[in-house]
């Protein structure tokens, strides 16, 4: 089996066309065994270097994460029965081996014998930076906690685990316990025709006539938006607003749970020897401690807020003279503000789209491309899982490859929703000076063209291929060979939105959209009033969309950081944080918190603040070519060589201080979302 299984043949571009799900089996147990020999060789190697420890180990695991990350990627793009069941039958091997790897503590010795050894003051900035978040990890890991400590860590991670499992559970049930059976279509008066026949078939399935309305948000979100009944739009954010809460039914109530995950994140933090679990969590991100994002929410709610306070009283005046309206309630805002959003600015998404064709779309993002980095993307031939699926190289000015992406782009059965980039093969430089080259996966889920005629995305789709390219070339673009902090490896997560977030400027640029629209049946490029009616509803209410991120940024914070359960109450500290910074006040009995999945069941804790985080640095990344606009390839130049090329070798702040020669400022966000002083 092993010379012809396709997942253990490294030698060159994976081949996807071969692999099956019984592929998988056997090559784990082949990759496995090598990489757990690497493992015990590797715990008593000596003397400890770089290329008697580091590299066989990087070299064993490397291939097994290789060989994983095909078969996950398939399961992604090409479900089927037997590739799942085979996928969840090797996933807990593959689990517990990276589980045991991040408690070895054998190895951890022999790193910090590496890093304090003579040949370690010869290490280049990217070996450097690899074994400071090797030790880093460890220790955050609990390597350093002895007996009762270690196991208390252990308990407390497990049990962390399982909450955060129940809590998003608690709000997955409770959204699916309600709903309400309406029989007089009168009400419905408003909601879209899909909206009221997923309604009635969802109704029919239960044996019922009429409409079942649930807080699932197809329904929910359109309901609040286009119900005119408002009675109805108040019953259904109620109950929204009250699920998993004491409101409910008590075995879905989160209060308890947001209560234990509080005081377990906090000891665990303390078992480690930090101040709060916000200390801990900032240890691996750009942002210095919790004061410095503080005061970042805080400046930024400061500038915000008074536009934030338009919005509202705009809205106020539109929903009193126009709507009737004459209390805006917190199940009229969606609604008066799409009515105020259509008086203001109409024009169809429909017929944006109709402009951006996929041969013109793709043509014009290789042009940003060929313009920032003076690279060119080629097509290229790889084997491939669907006929769908097409491969790019990108190649310098000399011709030589830089590293090549599969691109694919369409919806179709067994394919995951969403947009993603994945990496398939990392940048690596060997002993011999030989380079392997990046290899990305651009997977987004499109819809395709009619009757033979290209494929037209909507100008949000078009974005969201740039930011996927963006993440790519972080990727593609690095300078760097060292595994651990090659591309997007080792990038502090508050910082990595950054090139995929910047990418998606080039899709509001005049001079770049009328290179990359052709209408479908008249090939005529976007027309300047188009453009400057979708400009003009770029930032509709950003005020107010902003005010509302930084209340759950602040929340978050200030809950990881300040929070003190004997004197005070989760909900106390949310009222006192929307006193601060919110212009929208919803009811007393709503129970945001209680849903919170973000920061309670997923990996936000002390962290909901990065989507602002990163929007600055982008904004502000892209303003250095805003200010140069007859320099875009020397700034260009400059950005790979101070930013994307980096990788993770050097922190986030010093590659954004170094590009742009000073620390990130908020002026640009402000500027690009319409609320510059
Ligand atoms: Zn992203």
């Amino acid at each position: 089996m092993t010379a012809t299984n396709p997942l253990l043949d490294f030698s060159g571009l994976p081949r996807f066309a071969e692999i099956r799900p019984e592929h998988i089996g056997p090559a784990l147990d082949v990759l496995l065994a090598d990489a757990e020999a690497a493992v015990v060789a590797a715990e008593r190697v000596q003397p400890v270097s770089w290329e008697s420890f580091v590299v066989p180990l990087d070299d064993a695991t490397e291939r097994l994460w290789r060989a994983w990350g095909q078969v996950g990627h398939l399961q992604a793009v090409m479900n089927t029965p037997a590739l799942r069941e085979a996928y969840n039958q090797n996933l807990p091997r593959i689990t517990n081996f990276g589980t045991a790897l991040g408690q070895n503590v054998a190895l951890f010795r022999q790193y910090q014998t590496l890093a304090s050894s003579a040949g370690a003051t010869g290490f280049d900035a990217p070996r450097r930076k690899v074994l400071d978040n090797t030790l880093r990890d460890f220790r955050l890991g609990g390597a350093e906690l002895d007996g009762a400590d270690k196991a208390r860590f252990t308990a407390i991670k497990e049990e962390l685990s399982a909450l955060g499992a129940r809590f998003s559970q608690n709000v997955l049930d409770a959204t699916d316990a309600w709903s309400l059976l309406v029989q007089d279509e009168a009400r419905l008066a408003g909601l879209p025709q899909d909206v009221r026949a997923a309604a009635r078939a969802a109704a029919e399935k239960d044996g019922k006539d009429g409409w079942k309305l649930t807080l699932q948000m197809p329904c929910y979100l359109p309901v609040q938006t286009y119900a005119e009944d408002r009675n109805l739009r108040e019953t259904l954010y109620r109950a929204s607003a009250q699920r998993a809460s004491e409101f409910g039914e008590g075995s879905l109530d989160n209060s308890g749970n947001i209560d234990r995950i509080l005081a377990l994140r906090a000891e665990l933090a303390g078992l480690l020897g930090f101040a709060s679990y916000a200390d801990y969590s900032i240890a691996t991100k750009m942002a210095q401690d919790p004061a410095d994002v503080l005061a970042f929410l805080r400046d930024l709610a400061a500038r915000a807020k008074p536009f934030a306070r338009q919005d509202r009283v705009e809205l106020e005046q539109f929903a009193r003279d126009t709507l009737g309206l004459d209390h805006l309630q917190a199940w009229d805002l969606a609604f008066a503000a799409d009515k105020l959003k259509q008086a203001r600015y109409s024009y169809s998404e429909q017929d944006v789209k109709q402009y951006f064709t996929e041969p013109k779309v793709l043509g014009g993002l290789f042009a940003v491309i060929e313009q920032l980095y003076g690279l060119r993307v080629q097509p290229d031939s790889a084997p491939v899982w669907h006929d769908d699926v097409r491969f790019f190289r990108l190649e310098d000015a000399q011709g030589a490859l830089v590293g090549q992406f599969y691109l694919d782009l369409y919806a179709r059965e067994g394919k995951r929703g969403g947009a993603w980039m994945d990496d398939c093969r990392n940048r690596r430089v060997r002993a011999d000076g030989s380079v392997q080259t990046p290899l990305v996966y651009l997977v987004c889920n499109f819809g395709r063209g009619a009757d033979g005629a290209p494929a037209t995305f909507s100008h949000n789709e078009v974005t969201t291929l740039f930011h996927e390219m963006g993440h790519g070339l972080h990727q593609l673009l690095t300078r760097i060979g060292e595994l651990g902090v090659a591309g997007i490896n080792g990038v502090e997560w508050d910082a990595v939105e950054l090139p995929s977030q910047f990418m998606e400027n080039f899709c509001w640029e005049w001079s770049h959209l009328q290179g990359m629209t052709a209408h479908v049946e008249t090939g005529e490029p976007l027309p300047r009033a188009l453009y400057e009616k979708m400009l003009a509803a770029r930032n509709f209410h950003s005020g107010m969309a902003t005010v509302r991120q930084l209340e759950f940024g602040l929340f978050d914070m200030l809950l990881h950081s300040q929070f003190e359960p004997q004197q005070d109450s989760v909900l106390a500290l949310l009222e006192r944080v929307r006193e601060e910074v919110a212009v929208n006040h919803p009811p007393e009995w709503n129970r945001f918190p209680h849903q919170f999945s973000h920061i309670f069941a997923g990996g936000y804790a002390a962290g909901y603040y990065s989507y602002k985080w990163a929007e600055v640095l982008s904004a502000d990344a892209y303003a250095a070519f805003e200010e140069a606009p007859d320099a875009v390839a020397a700034t260009g130049a400059r950005f790979r060589d101070e930013i994307i090329g980096r990788g993770g070798s050097r922190s986030a702040a010093e590659n954004f201080q170094a590009f742009r020669g000073r620390a990130p400022s908020i002026d640009a966000l402000l500027r690009h979302s319409g609320m510059a002083g």
